[in-house]
């Protein structure tokens, strides 16, 4: 069973958007490499990535960016050394890495772009 309570629906106008475990999304498909899922929102009817529905998209960094501060903290790389290796302010990764807490590791191996250990 999937566990979509961390998502929320991304249409800015559906009655349920930013509402985690509303019971409103559902998985419809995947898609990419990585087998992304691709969730469906049985109140607006809108389709998204889950990428999307994390909490790191509501920000204005890439996801190249989430990824590699993600990274950094993981690896414990201090926030001024990640803030200055992923070239973004101070204040933003101590945002991340307040939002991740102790799921830093668990958020950075969902948001890695490749899964070579799964066939
Ligand atoms: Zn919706």
């Amino acid at each position: 069973m999937d566990d979509l309570s961390r998502f929320c629906c991304q249409n800015r106008d559906c009655p349920d958007h930013g509402e985690r475990g509303a019971g409103n999304l559902s998985v419809c498909g995947r898609y990419g490499k990585a087998r992304r899922r691709l969730l469906y929102c049985r109140t607006c009817k809108a389709r998204f990535s889950e990428r999307k529905g994390t909490p790191l998209f509501g920000s204005q960094l890439t996801e190249e960016q989430a990824t590699s501060i993600f990274e950094h903290l993981a690896e414990r790389t201090g926030v001024r050394a990640t803030a200055r290796l992923v070239k973004v302010n101070r204040n933003t990764v101590v945002r991340y890495a307040r939002l991740a807490g102790d799921h830093a590791r668990q958020l950075h191996d969902e948001l890695a772009a490749f899964s070579p250990q799964h066939p």
